[in-house]
């Protein structure tokens, strides 16, 4: 039996997922989401997160890239509220306002 090198497969599975992710960020929909979907796919199957740079750029509800059309981002009381509008999930982010 060959054992598996875990360690090897887990940065394998890093480099796909940003190599995904990049090329989601590029690409127009309905290619986008596919790639981001299949990123997420990879970093379950594999257990890795996904990279923080790349946390709030897409829906996690319907893995649609946020841009300026498939997402509204308003401030609210020191909460950044990102709205997907594509499913309408809302994603809320706290931030410390300046004075
Ligand atoms: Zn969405």
């Amino acid at each position: 039996m060959i054992r598996r090198d875990k360690k090897l497969e887990k940065r394998i599975a890093r480099e796909r997922i940003e190599i995904l992710l990049e090329k989601a960020l590029k690409t127009e929909l309905p290619f986008s989401r596919r790639y981001v979907e299949l990123a997420m796919r990879i970093a379950s199957r594999y257990r890795t997160r996904i990279p923080d740079k790349y946390r709030n750029t897409f829906c996690r509800k319907c893995y649609t890239p946020y841009t300026s059309t498939t997402s509204k981002i308003r401030l609210d009381r020191g909460v950044k509220v990102i709205k997907c509008l594509n499913c309408g999930f809302v994603k809320r982010i706290p931030y410390k306002p300046r004075r």
